[in-house]
C-alpha cells in the first residue's frame, strides 16, 4: 500500500470500481466490500476479492483517521445517521436540527446515490446542506471516509459545532464504514417489521443509539414493539432506544439529550 493515504484511498477506491465493472453482472451492482456479492466461480477470484476488500477498508480506515483528527482540531460533532430508505432519516434529521439549532450551529452532509431530493428538504432547517451523489464515485449505496473528506471542501469547518452526515438509505454496507465520526445511530420505522436488528446485526452492533421512528402509526399495524426492542438488545444490549414520531415530535426531548449530552463530552 503506498504510504500516502490519500493516494492509498484512491488507489483502493479506483480499484473497487474497477471491479465494479470488471466483474459487475449486467443490471447489478457488484460489491467487492460486501459479504454477499455474485457468488464466487473459483477459489482464486474468493481470495482475490478478499484482499481487495482488506484494501478498500484499510484506505478507509486511514482516511476516517484524516477526517476524526481534523474534525478534532476544529471542535466540530460528527453524527453519522444510517437506516434503509424510507426509515424516515431526513424527517428526523429537520425536526432534530430544528430543535438543536437554537444552541448549536449545524451543517449537513447527505448521501443518495442519485438526486437532490433530500437537500432540497433539509434547506428549510437554514443549515448549510451538502449533498453527495454517489454517482459520481462509482454508485456506492454508503457513503466512505474519502466522499466525505472531498464534501469537507464545501463546508466551513470553523462556523459549525455539529456536522450530521446522513448516509445513503442502506442497512448493510454503510455499517462497516468509519468516517471518522464521533457518534453512529441507526433510525428503523415500526413499519419495517421487528426483525431488522436480527437481520442487520452489523448495523445495530456498530451504532451508539437506535431511534424507532414513525410511533404514531403504531394503532395501524400489527407491530410489537417490546420485540423489536429486544431484537436490538440481543445484538446490542446496552444501546439506547428513542421511540420517536418526526411527524408528531413525540419522544423527541430524550433522544436530544442524549445528542446534546454526546456533543457536550466532546466540545465542552
Ligand atoms: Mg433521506
Ligand atoms: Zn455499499
Amino acid at each position: 500500500m503506498p504510504n500516502n493515504p490519500t493516494a492509498a484511498a484512491a488507489a483502493a477506491s479506483d480499484l473497487r470500481i474497477r471491479l465494479h465493472h470488471k466483474e459487475g453482472r449486467p443490471g447489478h451492482h457488484s460489491h467487492p466490500h460486501s459479504r454477499g456479492g455474485a457468488p464466487e466461480k473459483t477459489h482464486q477470484r474468493a481470495t482475490r476479492e478478499i484482499k481487495v476488500v482488506r484494501r478498500v477498508l484499510d484506505a478507509n480506515d486511514i482516511m476516517a483517521d484524516q477526517n476524526r483528527k481534523l474534525f478534532s482540531e476544529k471542535k466540530v460533532f460528527v453524527l453519522n445517521m444510517m437506516s434503509s430508505p424510507g426509515s424516515g432519516k431526513t424527517t428526523t434529521l429537520i425536526k432534530t436540527l430544528g430543535k438543536l439549532m437554537t444552541g448549536l450551529r449545524c451543517a449537513v452532509i447527505v448521501g443518495d446515490i442519485c438526486s437532490t431530493y433530500d437537500a432540497d428538504q433539509l434547506s428549510v432547517t437554514g443549515a448549510p446542506v451538502v449533498q453527495i451523489n454517489t454517482d459520481e464515485f462509482g454508485g456506492d449505496c454508503h457513503l466512505a471516509a474519502h466522499v466525505v473528506a472531498r464534501a469537507l471542501s464545501d463546508i466551513d469547518l470553523d462556523e459549525i459545532d455539529l456536522l450530521v452526515v446522513e448516509n445513503v438509505g442502506n442497512l448493510v454496507c454503510p455499517a462497516e464504514f468509519d468516517m471518522g465520526e464521533d457518534a453512529r445511530v441507526v433510525v428503523l420505522s415500526v413499519a419495517e417489521g421487528e426483525d431488522k436488528p436480527i437481520k442487520y446485526p452489523l448495523m445495530f452492533r456498530q451504532c451508539d443509539a437506535a431511534l424507532l421512528n414513525k410511533v404514531d402509526l403504531l394503532p395501524y399495524l400489527d407491530y410489537d414493539k417490546d420485540l423489536a426492542v429486544s431484537n436490538i438488545r440481543q445484538i446490542h444490549p446496552e444501546m439506547p432506544i428513542f421511540s420517536v414520531s418526526a411527524k408528531t415530535g413525540e419522544g423527541f426531548d430524550p433522544w436530544l439529550e442524549w445528542l446534546k449530552g454526546r456533543i457536550k463530552v466532546k466540545l465542552g
